[in-house]
């Protein structure tokens, strides 16, 4: 792109972190010489560079029910496979649920403890907090969620849902009080979930009539209450195990992609969370082949981008959700793991069923997969991102403006019910592209929009975030003038920050274009052109491009240009076809930057269609606006390239998805000899694979590596 943001690779790399290098070897002394675990007292004690044991690799096995006949022999499975953690679970099973119980769990948790420590393994204690057990299920008429009937909450169809205002609250503490005598390393909150309707038990009625003055059913305060209901009782929970605790982690299951609909404003969640955990490998509920592929490494670059100096964790059901007997498959299991590695994730792999399971073809490639990542944990430290695109999410969008959600375990999933764009569609749209097309990319968020920030990137890519902040308004802007390229997606920044739409974009005048009317619907028949004299009818090569199903009629501002344009709708598909006519793609210069801007849900459309012609249209503007990015030969449509440094050092993830036809995948298929084409900026004299545990021999001339197989995943350390 030429301009002011343009600059070397290694002067990138220092304007990422300055300390970065000392820390990065810091780091590696650290897990080299940190001497054996001793078996008491490990919680409080740092490392010689007074890092946090969590903020080094953690890998996390959690067994989330009891049909063990041996508890504490657990451990010694969890070690061999790899792990230095376990969330600890089944010693407090009460079936799916679990919570301390000091009368019934003291001393064989003061056991296992002992044990895991002895064996390197640290110990968080997990807390239910969103059901009542079997053995609480006697108290459910005074701690239970009710509707507006009166009638009990369910969750998984089965448990009453706790209210966090009954005087379970008082119960809970109490149990929280008891843990600070135990030697674990920390707590685990799985929860809280409040249902959409809230809850309207007697104790919800008074604390609102407290709160609001008036009745709930009279309330225009309902996710404003919920919210406080959870925020309220996790703020107080955390400052009251941190009184007595002030070095044991405390952190709690948090819906990051579901925010809204959770009542969680995630700012205020970071008050309370030392790690920032997250369900991404809880999948796919319903048919694997109709899941959303990125799932993992979306997540994981999401929690990065909330909170990049947070340790950060993916929850990863060991089982094909929602069954808790049938695992994912050794490929999908090893994928999954790989994907929220190399996104700088810690992963916590949690079994619902036995121990067995371990020795299914799953468990042992669970095993296979922590092992190496054990071995290979000096690379997993101290690192930063290279990438120079970012896809934007917007927290406003996610509560203002229609999405449609996937299913979790808390909540069912839902369609976005309307003509206007779909956030998550869009979102996974562009993701799949971006991800399809080999470029290493980020996400962010607009919880602290600030030019500066965005300014790491040259080019962001802006879904159909509808709802946008005055300040995401402002920071995209200054972005954009400073030199940075905008893509931005159909209605983006066409509603204000509380979901009311506006007369015109916010962004108008970065974007080029003004509304002109109103959302129009069209048939899977209709086409857009791209103009056969813009640089871009190189990208595609063909004439016609089915039309998205939506779009905007704008108009186009004098300075702008447009390089695609939709033929009028069809009457049917076999008739004549018209010229095209209303701009559909257009390009305008903004200040230093540049702005492409689609009149229509493209993100969407490519999630739900998956045009190729979608992806080498976007493909070919990513690579003409961000000049010398990595490239590969021979690579397979699916490969997930993910590209940090470490101090002085560069790491390439390779995650290769090439697999077979319909998920679930069960066959690899490895690619031999692929060609990686380095950026002109990164002239490594040394490479090394720690999948085939082998140097690879950079071409000079050509600054490239060969790689000789990729099987499902490879960390390539440039030095
Ligand atoms: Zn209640």
């Amino acid at each position: 792109m030429g301009h002011a943001m343009r600059r070397s690779f290694w002067a990138f790399i220092r304007t990422l972190d300055r300390s970065s290098s000392a820390a990065a070897l810091a780091a590696v002394l650290f897990i080299g010489l940190y001497p054996p675990l001793p078996e008491a007292s490990m919680a409080v004690k740092k490392g010689p560079d007074s890092t946090q044991w969590y903020e080094q690799p953690m890998r996390i096995a959690a067994l989330q029910c009891n049909f063990e006949k041996d508890n504490p022999a657990v451990i010694d499975m969890w070690a061999a496979d790899g792990f230095n953690v376990e969330q600890l679970f089944h010693p407090t099973a009460d079936l799916y649920s679990a919570l301390f119980d000091p009368a019934a769990h003291r001393t064989i948790v003061e056991q296992y403890v002992k044990k895991a420590h002895a064996k390197g393994v640290r110990i968080i204690l997990y807390l239910n907090i969103h059901i009542l057990g079997p053995s609480l299920e006697s108290k459910k008429d005074i701690w239970a969620q009710r509707t507006a009937a009166g009638e009990i909450v369910k969750l998984y169809t089965t448990y009453p849902a706790i209210c966090l205002n009954s005087p379970w609250k008082d119960y809970f503490f109490s149990i929280l009080d008891t843990l600070s005598s135990l030697d674990i390393d920390g707590i685990f909150l799985d929860g809280p979930v409040i249902g959409s309707e809230g809850c309207q038990c007697k104790y919800c009625e008074q604390a609102h009539q407290k709160l609001y003055g008036k009745p709930l059913k009279d309330t225009p305060h309902h996710w404003e209450f919920c919210h406080w209901t959870k925020d309220n009782f996790l703020q107080a929970a955390y400052a009251r195990w941190k009184e007595k605790n002030p070095g044991k982690i405390f952190y709690m299951n948090l819906p990051v992609f579901h925010a809204a609909s959770a009542f969680v404003d995630i700012p205020a969640a970071l008050q309370y969370n030392d790690i920032l955990g997250t369900e991404g490998g809880f999948m796919p509920y319903g048919p694997a082949k109709n899941a959303f592929l990125w799932k993992p490494s979306f997540t994981a670059k999401m929690i990065e981008a909330i909170s990049p100096d947070k340790p950060r964790v993916i929850f990863m059901a060991a089982d094909h959700k929602p069954w808790s007997w049938w695992m994912h498959s050794p490929l999908e299991t090893k994928l999954c793991i790989a994907s929220c590695n190399a996104n700088a994730a810690n992963v916590w792999y949690g079994l619902h069923g036995s121990t067995i399971l371990l020795r299914t073809p799953s468990g042992a490639a669970a095993g296979q997969s922590m092992r190496f990542f054990r071995d290979n944990e000096r690379y997993f430290s101290t690192t930063r991102s290279l990438a120079r695109v970012a896809l934007f999410y917007s927290f406003t969008s996610d509560r203002y403006y229609p999405t449609s959600r996937g299913e979790t375990d808390f909540s069912a999933g839902g369609e976005a019910a309307s003509h206007y764009g779909d956030l998550g569609k869009s979102l996974h749209g562009y993701y799949s592209m971006l991800a399809e097309m080999q470029v290493p990319f980020d996400l962010v968020t607009d919880l602290a929009p600030a030019a500066d920030a965005l300014g790491r990137y040259d080019l962001i890519v802006l879904p159909s975030c509808g709802a946008l902040t005055t300040e995401t308004v402002t920071a995209l802007e200054a972005y954009v003038r400073s030199g940075g390229t905008l893509i931005a997606d159909f209605d983006a920044s066409l509603f204000d920050s509380l979901g009311a739409r506006k007369p015109d974009f916010a962004l108008s005048k970065v974007f080029g274009v003004s509304v002109d009317g109103e959302y129009q619907e069209h048939r899977n028949w209709n086409y857009f052109s791209v103009d056969s004299s813009s640089g871009c009818y190189e990208y595609v090569k063909v004439p016609l491009l089915p039309l998205p199903l939506a779009s905007l009629p704008v108009k186009v501002l004098p300075q702008a240009r447009v390089i695609a344009r939709s033929l009028p709708d069809l009457p049917g598909r076999y008739v004549a076809l018209p010229a095209p006519q209303a701009p559909f793609l257009t390009r305008n210069s903004f200040g230093k930057g540049a702005c492409f801007y689609f009149a229509g849900n493209f993100g969407q459309m490519y999630n739900d269609y998956r045009p190729p012609e979608y992806r080498a249209l976007l493909r070919g503007i990513v690579r003409e606006q961000v000049k010398d990015l990595i490239a590969f030969d021979n690579a397979p449509g699916n490969l997930e390239v993910v590209l940090r440094k470490q101090g002085p050092r560069a790491l390439l993830h390779l995650v290769n998805y090439g697999a077979g036809a319909d998920r679930p995948f069960d066959r690899l298929l490895p690619v031999d000899n692929m060609i990686i084409r380095l950026p002109s900026s990164l002239r490594p004299a040394h490479a090394r694979s720690c999948a085939l545990k082998r140097d690879l021999v950079v071409s000079k001339k050509t600054n490239s590596i060969v790689l000789p197989r990729l099987a499902e995943y490879d960390l390539i350390v440039m030095e």
